[in-house]
C-alpha cells in the first residue's frame, strides 16, 4: 500500500545501516575461488511493489552471481518444460536438514534421488530435465527465461565465476556421475554440469531478483506488464519450497524469524517476496556458518518484523 511504501521510504537506509555490522560476523565463500573477490562489507536491498514502485538502499547496485538462487527458476522452467510428474519422478518433496552440497541422503536414505531441487543434487537433476538439443541450446533457454521474468534483457553471465567454479566443482561432478549411475541423470555427466553450472554464474542486481521476485508473488504474472509468464501451480511448488527448502538448513529458523518465501546464494544473494504485494532483492556476501548472507538475514528480520510481513 502507499502507507508501507512511505514508510519503507523513510526507514529503508536506516534499517541498512543497522544491519550492515553484521558484515563483520560472516565470511565471504571461497571454495568457488573467484566470488572470494566480493565485497565483503556490502549489504544492498530493493524492494518492488505490485504497483511498480521500487525503494533501494545501501549497495543495491553491485553485481552478484545468482548461484543457488537461480535453482528456483531452473526448476520451475523444467516443470513447464516436462510437467509435475516427470520432475517429481526424479526429485523429492522434502527438506533435508543437511548443508546445500551434502551427499549424505544421497546415498543412505533414498539412494540416488535427491530430497529436493534446491539442494545441489537436486538441481543438478534439475538441469538435466532442461529440453534442449545440447548444453549450449539449454543455457540459452534458461538464460532467455531469466531475461523475462527480471524484465532486463541485458541479464548475462558472469564467465570468471562459470569458469572458477567449473574448474574447482569436483564435489559437485561426483554428485553427478553417482545420480548418473543411479540412472537418475539422463546425458552426459559434463554436459548436465555446464548446464548447471552456467545457470548458478548468471550474473544480477537487487533490482533484478526485486522483479523475479515479484513474478512469484504475483502468482506468476509480471504485474508491470501484465504478461503472464508462469503457470500459477509452478508458482505455487516452486513458493512452497521456497519455504521449506529456499534457506537451506536453517530454512526452519528463517521461516520463524522471517516468515517469507526467500531463496538465497553463495553470493550473498537473497530473494524473498510477499504475497500479492512485494519482491524483494537482497546482497550482502558475508556468509554465515550454514552459507546464508548473515546481514542480508539480519536485515530481513527486521523488515518483516517492523512491517508485520510474516505469512504465518
Ligand atoms: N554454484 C554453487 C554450487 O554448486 C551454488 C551453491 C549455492 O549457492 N549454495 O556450489
Amino acid at each position: 500500500s502507499t502507507s508501507e511504501m512511505a514508510r519503507l521510504e523513510q526507514s529503508l537506509s536506516a534499517w541498512v545501516d543497522a544491519s550492515r555490522v553484521y558484515t563483520s560476523r560472516g565470511k565471504v565463500a571461497a571454495y568457488i575461488p573467484e566470488l572470494s573477490k566480493a565485497p565483503k562489507d556490502a549489504l544492498g536491498i530493493t524492494i518492488l511493489s505490485s504497483a511498480g514502485q521500487s525503494v533501494s538502499a545501501g549497495d543495491s547496485e553491485l553485481k552478484f552471481t545468482m548461484q543457488s538462487i537461480s535453482k528456483v527458476f531452473t526448476l520451475i522452467l523444467a516443470l513447464m518444460d516436462n510437467g509435475e510428474k516427470a520432475v517429481f519422478d526424479k526429485v523429492g518433496m522434502e527438506p533435508t536438514g543437511d548443508n546445500f552440497n551434502s551427499m549424505l541422503k544421497l546415498e543412505l536414505v533414498q539412494p540416488g534421488i535427491p530430497f529436493n531441487p534446491l539442494i545441489n543434487a537436486g538441481a543438478i537433476t534439475i538441469s538435466s530435465l532442461i529440453k534442449g538439443s545440447g548444453p549450449a541450446e539449454k543455457s540459452a533457454r534458461i538464460l532467455e527465461f531469466f531475461k523475462r521474468l527480471a524484465g532486463n534483457d541485458r541479464l548475462s553471465y558472469d564467465s570468471d565465476v562459470y569458469l572458477s567454479e567449473s574448474e574447482t566443482g569436483d564435489l559437485n561432478r561426483s554428485m553427478a556421475y553417482l545420480l548418473k549411475d543411479h540412472g537418475v541423470l539422463e546425458g552426459k555427466v559434463d554436459d548436465v554440469l555446464d548446464v548447471y553450472f552456467r545457470h548458478c554464474s548468471i550474473q544480477a542486481d537487487c533490482a533484478d531478483l526485486s522483479r523475479m521476485a515479484l513474478v512469484l508473488s504475483c502468482n506468476g504474472t509480471d504485474p508491470v506488464t501484465g504478461e503472464s509468464l508462469i503457470p500459477r501451480r509452478f508458482v505455487q511448488i516452486a513458493k512452497t519450497f521456497m519455504t521449506t527448502c529456499g534457506m537451506y538448513n536453517a530454512s526452519g529458523e528463517f521461516a520463524i524469524q522471517v516468515g517469507l518465501p526467500a531463496k538465497s546464494g553463495v553470493s550473498g544473494g537473497i530473494l524473498a517476496l510477499v504475497p500479492g504485494r512485494f519482491g524483494i532483492g537482497v546482497v550482502g556476501p558475508a556468509l554465515n556458518a550454514k552459507g546464508n548472507s548473515c546481514a542480508g538475514v539480519r536485515l530481513l528480520e527486521t523488515i518483516s518484523q517492523e512491517m508485520d510481513w510474516s505469512m504465518f
